[in-house]
């Protein structure tokens, strides 16, 4: 993007073409006071705090929504600027309380800052009285009107990044505040999701968590919940959890939570947690010391020999923890017989996508998903699953793109959607080759792509044989008109992603369900480019690495047979230890024999 030059307060700065003054003296470090403008939100120009002078016009524009333009010269911090600024917050003053000691934001308020920038000591207005509207009907947050200096960051958020609208403003004037949408009713009784966004940007304590403690430190860390694994500071005092806030520099959710990482983490101060080994004894557990703990662990493990132990290895666990509890079952127990969560959440995807293109992972980034022409997400709630990814889902809807969305439930994604194929449990397989039918049919599939990037298409197109649309409808429930309107829809939007998630794998045919989700992209040649693809939403935040590290029966790291003679040698001289197990005993042969059955 070009840049161009400007002078704010006597520096020559660089800035972006399509940058506001606002964001390019923050990003030269010169600090304009201001209440409205936030960098996650479009500009707004409420609050009239960040007025400066231009040379060569008469006004104070409000440098928020001002572009910066080559060889302006800007002044933000003179006499003129800030006495008309002066006035504006004398003016909001008015309309607020002066007990900032006794306020829960007590120094860490926006409003004191700027009160302090300008140097506004004395009121000059008298205050207006009015029914402040309080609202604790929320489980996490509470709303004090009388601390709001309306500017409006709750409602924007709400609507610009949750996609919610819960929030409004409602009345002008000195009447005017902030309410549910729709009328002033609690906000538990509204559309709000409690993601706690409207919390994290009031820059006053007109919305703040019920438990309200300041934290000492804050510690960088990934939410625990879901597998989109949102980056998060953890707000930490005296060894407690008492906060959360999202990591705006998180390319996942840029500053963004939902309702699980902002305000359900405290279970880690749970007084029934448990904090040391216990060991039982005469029937009851006792308390025992770590080196007592493991002593008896090992001493209990070499009673067995190797396919006699089973390790459980864990999706919420780092790589390298994952690939230490695999390395320990195969080159120390002996055996292969380890596992996690994917073989029921995801396994079908790791098979699936495995075999149709690969390797079993996402094909495109959670970013892509926003600028997505068109949608189909089947077989997710994504809203309530994995949130965040919601967000990036509305946003994309918001900005055009059209939704299709294919589940038995309506799921919260379905009041948006374009077409909601309501199909019948099970019948996802006979949907999508209805679906691709139909797309050969229109002629509608992507000959380029076919012919230089797949191989085995007359096979596939002979299948489809099987799946004329009196086939499917019966089958599915879905009327014929709505499948033709949604392969109509997918082929001819470009780029289309795919979502799919645990409504797609967790079925006995989890494998053939995502293969043909991985057919449909392939025959609309929506692979390969930005905002295509097929796109596993996996159930923990880590589940992809613990995949990747080998924590598989039938696989070492990086998806290596374990009966591959060529990956035993490779990994017996890695480790250097015997892994003549690697050609799997009788019993370990059953479980690969059926994992092979999925091809892997
Ligand atoms: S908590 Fe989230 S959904 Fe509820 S009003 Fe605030 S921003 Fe909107
Ligand atoms: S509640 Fe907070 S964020 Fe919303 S308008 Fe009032 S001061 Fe601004
Ligand atoms: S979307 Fe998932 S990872 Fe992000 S905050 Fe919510 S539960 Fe945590």
């Amino acid at each position: 993007m070009t840049q161009v030059r400007l002078t704010i307060d006597g520096v020559e700065i660089e800035a972006k073409e399509d940058a506001t003054v606002l964001e390019a003296a923050r990003g030269a470090g010169i600090y304009i006071p201001n209440l409205c403008a936030d960098p996650d939100l479009e500009p707004y120009g409420a609050c009239r705090l960040c007025l400066v002078e231009v040379d060569g016009e008469e006004g104070l524009p409000p440098s928020c929504t001002l572009p910066v333009a080559d060889g302006m010269v800007v002044r933000t911090d003179t006499e003129r600027v800030n006495t008309v600024r002066r006035h504006v917050l004398e003016l909001l003053l008015s309309d607020h309380p002066s007990d900032c000691l006794l306020c829960a934001k007590n120094q860490r308020c926006e409003l004191q800052k700027v009160v302090a920038y300008l140097g506004v000591n004395q009121p000059r207005y008298k205050k207006l009285e009015r029914e402040p509207l309080v609202d604790y009907s929320n489980p996490f947050f509470n709303r004090d009107s009388e601390k709001c200096i309306l500017c409006g960051k709750c409602v924007r958020v709400c609507a610009e990044v949750q996609g919610r609208h819960a929030l409004d403003h409602y009345r002008d004037g000195w009447l005017s505040r902030i309410v549910t949408a729709g009328g002033e009713r609690p906000i538990i009784d509204s559309l709000c999701e409690s993601c706690g966004q409207c919390m994290a940007k009031c820059p006053t304590a007109a919305i703040v968590p019920k438990q309200l403690a300041w934290p000492s430190k804050e510690v960088q860390t990934l939410c625990p919940y879901c597998g989109v694994g949102c980056g998060i500071y953890l707000a930490v005092r005296e060894g407690r959890v008492v906060g959360a806030r999202g990591d705006s520099e998180s390319p996942v959710n840029k500053g963004s939570l939902c309702v699980k990482g902002q305000f359900g983490l405290d279970f880690v101060n749970h007084p029934e947690r448990l904090t040391t080994p216990l060991i039982r004894r005469n029937g009851k557990f006792a308390e025992a010391t770590w080196e007592e703990a493991l002593d008896l662990v090992a001493s209990k493990l070499a009673q067995y020999s190797g396919d006699e132990i089973g390790v459980m290895a864990s999706a919420k666990c780092t790589n390298e923890e994952n690939y230490l509890i695999q390395k320990f079952g195969r080159a120390v127990l002996g055996t292969n017989h380890i596992d996690h969560c994917a073989r029921l959440c995801h396994a079908s995807t790791v098979a699936g996508l495995g075999q149709s293109f690969g390797s079993g992972a996402m094909t495109n980034s959670m970013e892509e998903i926003s600028g997505a022409a068109c949608i189909l997400a089947i077989g997710t709630n994504t809203t309530s699953a994995h949130p965040v990814i919601g967000l990036k889902i509305r946003k994309a809807v918001k900005e055009g793109a059209k939704l299709i969305v294919a589940n038995p439930r309506e799921v919260d994604l379905c009041s948006i959607a374009h077409i909601w194929l309501r199909h019948r449990l099970g019948s996802d397989v006979a949907l999508l080759m209805g679906i691709m039918r139909i797309i050969m049919e229109e002629g509608l599939q992507d000959k380029a792509f076919i012919k230089e990037r797949s191989d085995n298409f007359d096979a596939f197109k002979r299948s489809l044989k099987a799946f004329d649309l009196d086939f499917v409808e019966e089958v599915t429930g879905v009327p014929r008109s709505l499948i033709r309107e949604a392969a109509k829809l997918y082929a001819t939007t470009k780029p289309a992603s795919i979502l799919y998630a645990m409504g797609i794998t967790q079925h006995t045919h989890g494998t053939d369900n995502v293969m043909a989700i991985a057919n449909l992209a392939m025959l609309t040649g929506n692979l390969g480019k930005p905002s295509t693809g097929v796109n596993a939403l996996r159930g923990q935040n880590n589940v992809q690495g613990a995949c990747d590290m080998g924590a598989l029966p039938n696989m070492y790291p990086g998806y290596q047979k374990v009966d591959d003679p060529k990956a035993i040698e490779k990994f017996r001289k890695a480790w250097r230890c015997p892994l003549s197990f690697g050609q799997p005993s009788r019993r370990t042969s059953r479980r690969c024999t059926w994992s092979e059955k999925i091809p892997c």
